[in-house]
């Protein structure tokens, strides 16, 4: 996303680094390439582009989904913002509460530590994430021990105070994560992302493990939390109907490059992007009278692979708007189309793309 076409959204400056003045956080040219090694001496033949030049920013308070199939990046960009990952290239830019703008990207593990309490992730696999052999309070609380916040009755307290929040009682603080439901867990790993006080909250795949019945009530708590604790969110999922249910806007990943951001409402009624139109089309839908009308796309040939992807745009292989030339050869720019939708796509304002009415689909 070069600077000119960030800069037409209406009221919007940037800062002298191009971080938009109204964004908490900024990925600008982020790229994480994985080498391939081989043979005896190990030498890099190749790299897989797990993530290949992503640009975006999430707003203070709002719920930016992440989307796209899998081994698209969307994980891999949201271990590099925790700096899970030491990303290849790119800036992550991050304002902090005394307005400074920081960059994440190249800091060192010990200026690294500070921003970890204000950067919290949410694992997708409740059973994986906690530690079977931990106590709840030592769970939730060892984020407080480790950066010496709390600890004695200060720490039981304060977990007390998460395990209510996220609709546990206190009086399951010494019990083991195996007496606990899938939904539970996940409410515990909730209780031990918020034990710092973060500001951005990055939701990996967070109830995508979880039973239909318990989705709901897991994406309402994070709802509610957000408003409590003015969190930020960085919402990761495959799953288009979670992502409609929580998200004020989202982003669509294709083999590592982003090709579509707008606000939620704006991408589910009209797309510009012919891999989010596909996507669209895939989406359940509850009520069989819409369902009787809607045609699903079906993509033809693989995703490509990321350490061989094909040229121009990568989505050119599979795209039935594909002119053959221009798509073939160029690789198109994420750019502005109107005020607050971008896309990366030649013909985005020539095509006419079938999106979904968001009243149609259900969690
Ligand atoms: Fe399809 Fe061409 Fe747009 Fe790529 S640039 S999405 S191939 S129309």
């Amino acid at each position: 996303m070069a600077e000119r076409e960030l800069s037409k959204s209406p009221g919007i400056t940037l800062s002298p680094n191009g971080m938009r003045s109204d964004a908490l956080l900024q990925v600008q040219d982020l790229r994480m390439h994985f080498p391939i090694r081989k043979g005896f001496l190990r030498r890099v033949v190749n790299h897989v582009k797990a993530v290949d030049g992503v640009n975006l920013f999430i707003r203070p308070g709002e719920t930016l989904g992440l989307v796209g199939e899998s081994g698209c990046g969307k994980t891999t960009t949201g271990r590099c913002i925790i700096r899970a990952y030491e990303p290849t290239s790119g800036n992550i830019l991050y304002r902090r509460n005394d307005e400074q703008i920081v960059d994440l990207a190249p800091m060192g593990k010990q200026d690294l530590k500070y921003y970890h309490r204000e950067i919290r992730m949410i694992f997708q696999d409740p059973y994986s994430s906690l530690n079977p052999r931990m106590p709840v309070i030592d769970l939730v609380g060892e984020p407080m021990k480790v950066n010496k916040l709390a600890r004695g009755q200060e720490l039981e307290d304060r977990v007390a105070f998460l395990l209510r929040r996220v609709g546990m009682r206190p009086e399951y603080m010494r019990r083991y994560p195996h007496a606990f439901s899938g939904g539970e867990r996940q409410r515990l790993g909730i209780a031990r992302s918020l034990a710092l006080d973060p500001r951005l909250v990055i939701c990996d795949e967070a109830v995508s493990a979880l039973d239909v019945s318990v989705r709901a009530q897991i994406l309402n708590l994070l709802e509610d939390l957000q408003q409590e604790f003015h969190l930020t969110y960085l919402f990761i999922a495959h799953d288009l109907s979670v992502v409609e249910y929580i998200c004020d806007r989202v982003a669509v990943m294709y083999v590592g490059k982003l090709v579509e951001l707008t606000t939620t409402d704006e991408l589910f009624a009209q797309p510009q992007h012919p891999y989010t139109e596909a996507l669209l089309s895939a989406v359940p839908q509850p009520d069989p009278r819409f369902r009787a009308r809607k045609q699903r796309i079906v993509l033809e040939g693989d995703v490509p692979d990321p350490a061989n992807p094909p040229s121009g745009c990568y989505f050119h292989p599979r795209c039935r708007y594909s002119d053959g030339s221009l798509c073939a050869n160029e690789e198109p720019a994420l750019r502005e189309t109107i005020p607050g939708h971008f896309v990366a796509c030649h013909h985005a304002e020539k095509l006419s793309l079938r999106g979904v009415a968001v009243r149609d689909i259900a969690v």
